[in-house]
């Protein structure tokens, strides 16, 4: 059985991280709140100005020892990063759990991806060859990979270590140094892995982490120090950030929301097709930005399909975040009145519920910030409820005539972060996932891509690429050298 993590206790280990040390922050005292009982267990210093800027300089002042470390000495370090996250995986998880409401075994699996994101980055150290440009025989023309720079990495709350760890450990990989910034809701696990990387051997100031709110990250991305800003978060704070960063003229690589679409044809599997939807939407409690919140099908299989379903929903259970239920609470108060707010719209709009629709009291957590699996059957297109990103519990189905309106629906939206197709027609499949806009796209599964598989958006899902071997391009800075050597 896993001990409740003190996170009072990790509260004061873990403050800010500069220049390879633990140093209290001397910004305002941010309230710590248990999403799973509403009780506050302690305050959280942030970094103020003076710290921000320090953790830049640290950054700054690393960048020539790490970009000129032997790559396989590199490797090794990250390789050890990784061994390091995996042995302290229970200690990481249950804190990680507890912060964000997240289920453990969800929490879990995603300390294991942070190790596999290290692993696999460590791997690619000594691999980031340059290429030879064919310029007639006078020249010889070839690139040298250097690293962008110094990184910032703004951080969501849904998925704190491992989004660290999917940008972190390829800029790292490429000799970049790091400041990052997780949310002020969930900055436990990010202190945790710089200490983690600490011991594993990364220099001092090559991996920082200031910790505080949005003008935190604005101050970051608009550092006249910086190189480069990877930010996962909402698509109006994606903007903002962009922005700030023009200041420094640093690059962005920005993973932002969506609404995303699973496709569900006549032909299709409805019992796989039910399984993919649920756990699309209903992971996480919703709290994901590839979330599949709009079921996309046909009138013959519509009450069937949302039947199915409503039914595996109502079978979830939810609980405290250690007790490994399959639904935890939303991470604070305000994205709970979020989801409400959505909802009651919807609802005073007259759309028609097929599931949910109200918070859930338990009665073990009574001011816990629980709230069910809710579906609302096809609601109109223009809807907001249809458009909008929720980041919570909440599916909504749209009716289309065949495949080709369904691609229509898919794509009359903001969002092309990733998409769903539910059919036993090779052809249509193939031809869906061709046209569809997103930046991935799964056929007969839903979200069951690994982590070295590239990841990012289209339209207002964002800029770049992460993950995979693509995941790497923003940290490295081609260098074209020119050798004249003509007679
Ligand atoms: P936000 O956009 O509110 O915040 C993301 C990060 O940016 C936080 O660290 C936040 O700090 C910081 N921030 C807030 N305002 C500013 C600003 N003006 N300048 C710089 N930084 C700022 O997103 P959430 O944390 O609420 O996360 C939910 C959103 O993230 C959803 O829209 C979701 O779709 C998206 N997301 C996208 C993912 C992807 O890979 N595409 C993955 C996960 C989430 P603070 O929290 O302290 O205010």
């Amino acid at each position: 059985m896993i001990q409740h993590p003190r996170l009072d206790t990790d509260l004061n280990a873990a403050c800010q991280w500069l220049g390879g040390a633990a140093v209290m922050g001397k910004g305002a005292a941010r309230e710590m709140t248990d999403p799973a009982t509403g009780k506050m267990y302690g305050t959280f210093p942030d970094a103020d100005a003076g710290q921000l800027d320090r953790a830049v300089k640290h950054a700054r002042g690393a960048l020539k020892v790490w970009a000129d470390c032997d790559p396989d000495k590199r490797a090794r370090i990250l390789h050890r990063v990784s061994e390091l996250i995996t042995e302290n995986a229970d200690h990481l998880g249950a804190v990680e759990a507890v912060n964000v409401g997240k289920p453990l075994p969800q929490a879990l699996r995603d300390v294991g991806r942070a190790a596999e994101y290290f692993r696999f980055y460590a791997g690619a150290c000594d691999k980031l060859q340059g290429d030879t440009i064919p310029s007639g025989p006078d020249q010889t023309v070839f690139t040298v990979n250097e690293p962008v720079g110094v990184t910032v990495h703004i951080l969501p709350w849904n998925y704190p270590v491992s989004t660290l760890a999917r940008g972190v450990a390829p800029a790292l990989a490429a000799g970049a140094t790091v400041v990052a910034k997780p949310s002020e809701l969930t900055p436990f696990t990010a202190v945790m892995l710089a200490r983690i990387a600490a011991q594993a051997g990364l220099p001092d100031g090559v991996f920082n982490v200031v910790t505080g709110g949005g003008d935190i990250g604005t101050q970051l991305a608009g550092h006249s120090e910086i190189d480069h800003v990877t930010f996962t978060g909402s698509t109006a704070t994606g903007r903002k950030v962009m922005q700030a960063a023009s200041a420094p003229v640093a690059g962005v690589t920005l993973e932002l929301g969506g609404k995303s679409p699973i496709i569900v044809l006549d032909d299709a599997d409805l019992d796989a097709a039910a399984e993919g939807v649920l756990r699309g939407i209903f992971f996480n409690a919703g709290q994901v930005c590839a979330a599949g919140s709009r079921l996309v099908c046909t009138p013959g299989i519509h009450e069937a399909l949302i039947s199915k379903v409503a039914a595996k929903a109502r079978a979830m259970t939810l609980g405290h975040p250690l007790d490994s239920p399959d639904i935890g609470p939303l991470v604070n108060s305000g994205q709970i009145a979020r989801v409400e707010g959505f909802v009651d719209r919807a609802k005073a709009a007259g759309h028609r519920l097929a599931l949910g629709g109200s918070r859930s009291v338990l009665e073990a957590y009574p001011n816990g910030y629980f709230y069910p699996p809710t579906i609302f059957a096809n609601p109109p297109p223009q809807s907001e409820i249809a458009r909008d990103e929720v980041f919570g519990p909440v599916l909504v189905s749209q009716l289309c005539d065949d495949a080709d309106h369904a691609l229509a629906l898919a794509n009359d939206s903001d969002f092309g972060l990733v998409a769903g197709i539910y059919t036993c027609d090779g052809n249509t499949a193939l031809r869906l996932a061709r046209q569809v806009q997103a930046g991935q796209v799964f056929v007969n599964g839903f979200l069951t891509a690994n982590d070295s598989v590239p990841f990012g958006g289209v339209k207002r899902s964002g800029i770049g690429r992460e993950k995979g071997l693509a995941g790497l391009a923003a940290y490295l800075s081609p260098k074209a050298i020119v050798l004249n050597h003509g007679k």
